[in-house]
């Protein structure tokens, strides 16, 4: 076993009583004086263990340290930091580095020959870099250049991860937080495509950054493998996002693409990025993007939980609108803008009819279905601009500001039309079901003096109950 230990200590008196005590254990020692001596001595001698002070001029123990736990040739030596002051930040510092073990010079003789001893174990247990030839012999700018390349790459990816999180913590919802991490990854790897897809137990995004115009049939392929990389149930709605170009004339050779897992907390997810060289990334690019998955999920993870989070707050569980307080609250606010602004705003109220039946039917659990379908469809009637929350159980309410009476009964009109022409399919094999609702529209135009949301909900609500007793799905007035 090699037993070769690398004493690297400014002073005489320090290395002299190290090596007598270690060479009186059964260790040989080798000596240097500083840091750079002491990285040349490390990877020309290849010691088993290297024993490092921290204060040492021309090069102290924290670059030696990087380096030899940055560079291949070196990696796998232990690094014992014995120091004569043990401040936290240091001890802190040194482990964050790297280092193996950590003692300050008051220990005990006996503990560093026990500590020397573990890690000349650990030394004779380490993988070695395969294929590593046989280091040139480096003089001491040599030394320093490394140390600096291996600076830089450090600073390089804590920079990196420094715009990850904030571009993170900027993002309004979990897709800006997908793009915004992409992005960042974008400006560092020379990819035509970069993408991810993250699965989730009710929903999965899949987001794709498009550098190149790509053949649109290669963005479909690549948009099913990244679906087919998650494990996802049979009816799990999948969004994705493009940003970029998808219809030009460049292809794609897919397999060539980087995959790696990103390690979400209770999700499924995949990084996938296109090495634009044919021979792929070289190994510090990959090493780069492999590191950064880490910091990659944790932006993710973060963004999905806050957005799970307000969802929570302010979304109705089934239909995933608006809530009850939440539409009122916007109601009230956007009755506040009208009026200070003088423009109109409208509100619809919508009663399914007959939902009674439909349960009584089809089971509770299809009214549901059917339920969750009506607001899609509801929804996807509206304007963006177009507010809509469940108010009740099969009743919804649709704020629509800068809208006068006559525009607003058109468009509960189309909201009736809308509904009237849904099919519903439920899973369970009956025949689709068809749905109609009754409308109640009021504006705040009708009525005189100080408006509330109550006052103008109460109009519509009377108005839907006229609707009902003209027989159902009409609106009125
Ligand atoms: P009308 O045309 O007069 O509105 O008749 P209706 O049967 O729709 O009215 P009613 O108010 O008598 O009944 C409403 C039904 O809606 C009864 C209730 O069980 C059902 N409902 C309310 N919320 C939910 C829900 O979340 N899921 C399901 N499946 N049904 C619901
Ligand atoms: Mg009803
Ligand atoms: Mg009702």
């Amino acid at each position: 076993m090699n037993r070769r230990v690398l004493v690297v200590d400014d002073s005489e008196v320090t290395r002299a009583i190290l090596a007598r005590a270690l060479r009186g254990s059964g260790f040989e020692v080798v000596e240097a004086r500083d840091g750079a001596e002491g990285a040349m001595a490390a990877l020309r001698d290849q010691p088993a263990v290297v024993v490092t002070d921290l204060e040492m001029p021309t090069m102290d123990g924290f670059p030696l340290l990087r380096l030899l736990k940055a560079d291949p040739a070196s990696c796998h030596i232990p690094v014992l930091i014995l120091t004569s002051h043990g401040e936290a930040a240091s001890r802190y510092w040194s482990l964050r580095t790297g280092a193996d073990a950590y003692l300050t010079k008051d220990h005990d003789p006996q503990q560093l020959v026990a500590t020397v001893a573990r890690l000349v174990e650990k030394s004779a247990a380490a993988p070695r870099t395969p294929g590593l030839a046989a280091l040139p012999a480096l003089g001491p700018v040599e030394v320093l250049a490394r140390v600096a390349r291996h600076l830089d790459a450090s600073l390089l990816q804590a920079t990196v991860v420094n715009t990850l999180l904030e571009r993170g913590m900027e993002a309004s919802d979990f897709h800006a937080a997908a793009q915004g991490a992409l992005e960042t990854l974008a400006q560092l790897v020379d990819a035509p495509f970069l993408a991810l897809a993250v699965a989730e137990l009710d929903s999965a995004l899949v987001q794709i950054l498009l550098h190149d115009p790509i053949r649109a049939a290669d963005v479909e392929t690549l948009a099913d493998l990244l679906v087919g990389a998650l494990s996802l149930p049979p009816d799990v709605p999948v969004e994705i996002h493009y940003d970029g170009e998808r219809r030009g004339d460049v292809t794609v050779e897919l397999d060539r693409a980087l995959w790696l897992p990103l390690p979400l907390r209770d999700a499924e997810g995949v990084l996938a990025v296109m090495p634009r060289d044919p021979h792929g990334f070289d190994a510090a690019t990959t090493a780069l993007v492999e590191a950064l998955t880490r910091h990659l999920a944790l932006v993710l993870d973060n963004a999905r939980l806050s957005q799970r989070l307000h969802e929570l707050s302010t979304l109705d569980g089934l239909t995933r609108q608006l809530n009850h307080r939440v539409i009122y609250d916007r109601l009230t606010d956007e009755l506040e803008r009208a009026r200070r602004y003088r423009y109109p705003l409208s509100v619809v109220l919508c009663d399914f009819d007959h939902f009674k039946e439909v349960n009584d039917t089809f089971g509770h659990l299809a009214g549901d279905a059917v339920l969750r379908e009506g607001a899609a469809v509801l929804r996807r009637c509206l304007r963006g601009t177009d507010l809509l929350g469940r108010y009740g159980g099969e009743e919804f309410l649709a704020v629509l500001p800068q809208v006068d009476l006559d525009a607003a009964r058109q468009a509960a009109e189309r909201l009736r039309l809308g509904l009237e022409g849904a099919r519903v399919r439920l899973s369970t094999g009956v025949p689709e079901v068809r749905i109609t609702a009754s409308f109640g529209v009021a504006s705040r135009d009708e009525l005189p003096g100080p408006l509330t949301s109550d006052l103008l909900v109460s109009l519509a609500d009377r108005r839907l109950y006229e609707a009902k007793a003209a027989g159902r799905n009409c609106v009125r007035p």
